[in-house]
C-alpha cells in the first residue's frame, strides 16, 4: 500500500509540475496537453478516495468519478493527437465525443441499472475490509470502447508517421509508442485485479511522457541535420571545441584551409591552443583576430572570431571559432589604397598621401635635424607636351621620378604632385646641391631632341617651424621655384620670407585685373611733353590703378608682375584703347594738334598682332596715326629682331610715330640704333639722376644728342626736374622736355583743364 501510494504521490507531483511548465510553454500544444494532464487527476484523485477510504457509499460514487474521468481522459487524448498529427477530422471527433457522453450517462445510470460494476467487500487476513470493482456487461461496453478509441488514436500516429519523412517519424513514434505502453499497461492492470488500480500509474506515466515529446523534447536529429548541411556549404571554416579543445566538428572549408585531412581531429585541436598561446589569449572570452596563412598557393588572410560557449551556470562548454578567408577582399583594397595614393605614372606617392607621409615623418624626426622641403618643376613643360608629344613628356617626368628616387633612397618621402610638380621631403645634411644638379644635367633630356634644354628648377623652403601645414611649407618651395622667373642661369632657389608676401601680392594684381579694367580702376594718367618754350605738344600715358585698398598704384607696383605672366597685353590694348578714345574727342573738340603716347611692352610682341592691333584701334576710333605715338624699348630687339623691325617699318610707313623709350639705359643702345628705324629718341632720365661724376654723365648725354641730331632723329628727354636742367638740356640741343618740372602724370580731366581742352 505504501509503495503504491508513494508513486501515485511522486507522479502526481510531477503531472502537477507538467501543468505548470504547459503554462509557461509558448508551443500551442501545451495548451492541450495542459487539459490532458488536468482531467488525468479525476480518476488519480477518485483513485485515491477508494484506495483509502473504507465507506462503501463513497467508493460507490468514486468509482463512476473514476470512469468518467478515464472517459474525459480519452476525450482529451483525441483532440490532442489530431492536433499533434495536424489532422482535421471534425465529423468523426464530434462522433467520438457523443460516443464518450454516452459512455458517460450509461455510468452515472449505474446506481439505477448496475450494469457496469457492483462492489465485492473483501478482507485481508479476516480484519481489514476493502471493496473491489465486480465488473458488470458494460464494464467490458466501457473497456472496449476505451480500447477502440486509443487504438483509433494509435492508427492516427501510424498514419502521420507514413505520410512524414524520416527525419520527422520519431516525433509520431515516441507518441504512438506511449499509446501502445498504455493499452499493454492497462490490460496487465485490468486482468491482474490486483487490489490497487495500476492503470492510474499506467496513465500517470504516459501523461508525463506525452507532456516530455511534445512539450520539452527538441527533434535533435533534424536540427543536427539542418546544421551539418549549413555548414558544409559555408565558405568560412567552423570549429566547434570542446571544453578541453577537442576538436568536436569542422566543417570542409576548415579541413581546406588548414590542409586537414577529414576526420583528423588532432590538427585543429593543436592549432587551436597553438592560436591561444600565440595571441596570449584564456579562451575564456571572445576574441577576433587577423590570421595570415602561407600556404604553397600563396599568402592566405582570414579574420577569425573566437566564440566561448557557457552553460546557464557559467560553467566553460567549448568554443567555436569562425574564419572568413579576407585575401581577395584585402588584395583588393590593398590595390585601391595603392591607386588612391599613388601616382599612376611614376609610381611615386599622390598629393595627399605625400602629404600624410611627410607629417608623419616629421613628427617622428630628432627635433634637431634639419629639414628641406623641396619642390621641383620642369620650364616650360606644357611645350614639351606640345612639340615633342605626351610620350616623350611622360618619359621626362619617370625619369625625374627615378632621378628623385636615386637623390633621396628609399626612406625618405617624395611625390608627383601635379603634372610636372615633384616635391621631397629631405634631411638637409643629405642634400648636395651640385650633386643633384650634375645628375639632373645627365639624366633630364629629352631622346627625341637630345638638344633640348630640359630644365628644372628646384625651389627649397628650409623647414624652420615643422608646425605649419605640410601644404604651406610645399607652396613655400614652389614660390622659390617663382622666384627663379625668366632667370635663364638660375636652377635652385631657395625660399625666403618676402617671397611670401610678393608672391600673394601677385596672385592678387593677376587675379584682380579684369575687374580691375571692366570696373574704372585702371585708368590713364597723362605727363605733358613739351617743347623748348615750354609748349605742350602731347602726353605720355602712363597707367594708373586705382586700387580700392591700395590706393592709387604706379605701374612699378603691377607692371613687371603682369609682364612675367602674360597679362600685360591685356592691360596695354586696354591703354590703347583708352588712348584713342581721347585722342577721339580731341580730334572731335578740334585738338587734333595734340599727340599721345603709349608704352609697349617687349612682351607685347609675343601676344599681340601689334600692326593689326594699332591699325584695327585707329580705324576704329577714327584717330591719326601720328597723334598716336609708341614708345617701345631696346630690349624689344632681344629676339625676333627681324620680324620686330618689319613691324615697325610697316606701323611708320602707316604713319604712325615711333620712339624709343629709355634710350641709354641698355646694353646695347648705340649699337641698336643703327638698325632701328625710329622716329624719336626718349633719353633715359639716368643721365639726369645725381651721379658721383655729373660732369661724365652730361657729357655723354651731350654726345647722344649731338648723334641723333646728325642721325636726324629728334630728342626727348625724360626726368626734367629742374630749371637749371632745362637750361643745359637746351643748350645741348634738346628739343622736347618730359619732367615734373613741366608736369606729373595727372588724370585726364586735370590735364584737359590745365591744358584748356574744351
Ligand atoms: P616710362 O615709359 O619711362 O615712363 C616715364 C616714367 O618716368 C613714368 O613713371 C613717369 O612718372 C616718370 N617720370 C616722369 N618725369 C619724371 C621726373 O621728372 N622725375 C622722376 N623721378 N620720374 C619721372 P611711371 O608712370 O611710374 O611709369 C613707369 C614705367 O612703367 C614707364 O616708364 C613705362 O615703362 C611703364 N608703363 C607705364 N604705363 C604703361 C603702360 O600702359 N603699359 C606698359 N607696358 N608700360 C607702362
Ligand atoms: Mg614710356
Ligand atoms: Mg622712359
Amino acid at each position: 500500500m505504501s509503495g503504491y501510494l508513494a508513486a501515485v504521490i511522486i507522479l502526481t507531483t510531477l503531472v502537477l509540475y507538467c501543468i505548470y511548465r504547459c503554462t509557461k510553454s509558448n508551443k500551442e500544444i501545451a495548451g492541450t496537453v495542459r487539459i490532458v494532464l488536468t482531467v488525468l487527476l479525476i480518476p488519480v484523485a477518485a483513485n485515491a478516495v477508494i484506495a483509502t477510504v473504507d465507506n462503501r457509499t463513497v467508493i460507490y460514487i468514486a468509482y463512476i468519478f473514476y470512469l468518467i474521468g478515464t472517459n474525459l481522459i480519452l476525450g482529451a487524448l483525441i483532440r490532442y493527437s489530431l492536433q499533434y498529427c495536424d489532422y482535421d477530422y471534425p465529423v468523426a471527433e464530434r462522433i467520438a465525443y457523443l460516443v464518450i457522453l454516452a459512455d458517460c450517462i450509461s455510468v452515472c445510470l449505474n446506481p439505477v441499472f448496475g450494469h457496469v460494476y457492483e462492489l465485492e467487500q473483501k478482507s485481508l487476513n479476516g480484519d481489514s475490509i476493502y471493496y473491489t470493482l465486480d465488473s458488470g456487461w458494460y464494464h467490458y461496453v466501457h473497456l472496449g470502447l476505451s480500447f477502440i478509441i486509443i487504438m483509433g488514436l494509435i492508427a492516427i500516429f501510424t498514419t502521420r508517421m507514413h505520410r512524414s519523412s524520416k527525419l520527422y517519424m520519431e516525433r509520431y513514434l515516441v507518441i504512438g509508442l506511449v499509446f501502445v505502453f498504455d493499452v499493454i499497461w492497462e490490460f496487465i492492470s485490468v486482468f491482474t485485479k490486483s487490489r490497487y488500480n495500476m492503470s492510474m500509474l499506467g496513465f500517470m506515466g504516459c501523461g508525463i511522457l506525452i507532456y516530455f515529446f511534445s512539450v520539452r523534447y527538441h527533434m535533435f536529429l533534424i536540427t543536427h541535420q539542418m546544421f551539418n548541411k549549413v555548414f558544409e556549404n559555408f565558405s568560412n571554416a567552423a570549429f566547434f571545441y570542446d571544453d578541453k579543445y577537442n576538436c568536436l566538428y569542422m566543417n570542409p572549408t576548415s579541413c581546406k584551409i588548414l590542409d586537414i585531412k577529414k576526420g583528423d581531429l588532432e590538427k585543429p585541436k593543436n592549432f587551436m591552443l597553438g592560436f591561444l598561446k600565440e595571441y596570449n589569449v584564456s579562451g575564456r572570452e571572445e576574441f577576433f583576430k587577423r590570421q595570415v596563412f602561407v600556404r604553397e598557393d600563396g599568402e592566405h588572410v582570414f579574420w577569425a572570431e573566437y566564440k566561448p560557449v557557457y552553460d546557464k551556470r557559467g560553467i566553460f562548454l567549448g568554443a567555436f571559432v569562425i574564419m572568413q578567408d579576407r585575401t581577395e577582399e584585402e588584395k583588393k583594397i590593398a590595390e585601391e589604397r595603392y591607386l588612391a595614393t599613388h601616382d599612376e605614372l611614376t609610381g611615386l606617392l599622390s598629393m595627399n598621401a605625400f602629404y600624410d607621409v611627410a607629417e608623419e615623418r616629421l613628427k617622428m624626426a630628432a627635433p634637431d635635424t634639419e629639414y628641406l622641403m623641396m619642390a621641383s618643376n620642369i620650364r616650360e613643360f606644357k611645350l614639351i607636351n606640345d612639340v615633342f608629344g605626351r610620350d616623350a613628356g611622360d618619359r621626362l617626368l619617370k625619369k625625374i621620378a627615378s632621378l628623385i628616387t636615386e637623390l633621396a633612397g628609399p626612406d625618405q618621402a617624395y611625390a608627383r604632385i601635379a603634372a610636372d610638380k615633384f616635391v621631397l621631403l629631405l634631411p638637409k645634411k643629405e642634400f648636395n646641391e651640385e650633386n643633384v644638379l650634375a645628375r639632373s644635367r645627365e639624366v633630364l633630356f629629352l631622346e627625341e631632341n637630345p638638344e633640348y634644354p630640359v630644365v628644372n628648377h628646384i625651389g627649397i623652403y628650409e623647414i624652420t617651424d615643422r608646425n605649419i601645414p605640410i601644404p604651406s611649407m610645399v607652396d613655400r618651395a614652389r614660390m622659390a621655384i617663382s622666384s627663379i622667373k625668366n632667370n635663364l642661369v638660375q636652377r635652385v632657389a631657395w625660399y625666403e620670407d618676402e617671397m611670401r608676401s610678393s608672391i600673394l601680392w601677385e596672385q592678387k594684381v593677376t587675379g584682380s585685373l579684369d575687374e580691375a579694367m571692366s570696373s574704372g580702376q585702371i585708368v590713364p594718367y597723362l605727363q605733358a611733353q613739351v617743347d623748348v618754350n615750354g609748349k605742350v605738344e602731347g602726353a605720355e600715358v602712363l597707367v594708373r590703378w586705382q586700387h580700392p585698398e591700395e590706393g592709387l598704384m604706379a605701374p612699378g607696383r603691377f607692371i613687371d608682375i603682369l609682364e612675367q605672366n602674360g597679362r600685360i597685353a591685356n592691360l596695354d590694348v586696354f591703354m590703347w584703347e583708352e588712348t584713342c578714345k581721347i585722342l577721339k574727342k580731341w580730334k572731335e573738340l578740334g585738338r587734333d594738334d595734340l599727340y599721345l603716347s603709349v608704352n609697349i611692352s617687349p612682351k607685347d610682341f609675343y601676344f599681340l598682332d601689334i600692326y593689326e592691333t594699332f591699325r584695327g584701334l585707329v580705324d576704329k576710333y577714327d584717330v591719326e596715326p601720328k597723334n598716336l605715338r609708341l614708345e617701345i624699348t631696346e630690349s624689344i630687339m632681344m629676339t625676333d629682331i627681324e620680324m620686330k623691325l618689319q613691324v615697325i617699318d610697316k606701323l611708320r610707313k602707316d604713319g604712325f610715330i615711333v620712339e624709343m623709350d629709355d634710350f641709354g639705359s641698355g646694353y646695347s643702345s648705340l649699337n641698336l640704333l643703327k638698325d632701328m628705324p625710329v622716329d624719336i629718341l626718349k633719353i633715359d632720365m639716368v643721365f639726369l639722376r645725381k651721379t658721383r661724376d655729373t660732369e661724365r654723365a652730361r657729357i655723354i648725354l651731350q654726345q647722344i644728342i649731338k648723334m641723333a641730331q646728325k642721325l636726324i632723329i629728334p630728342v626727348i628727354t625724360e626726368g626734367v626736374e629742374t630749371e637749371e636742367q632745362v637750361g643745359f638740356l637746351t643748350d645741348m640741343g634738346c628739343e622736347m622736355f618730359q619732367g615734373y618740372y613741366f608736369a606729373k602724370p595727372i588724370s585726364l580731366e586735370e590735364f584737359e583743364k590745365k591744358n584748356n581742352v574744351a
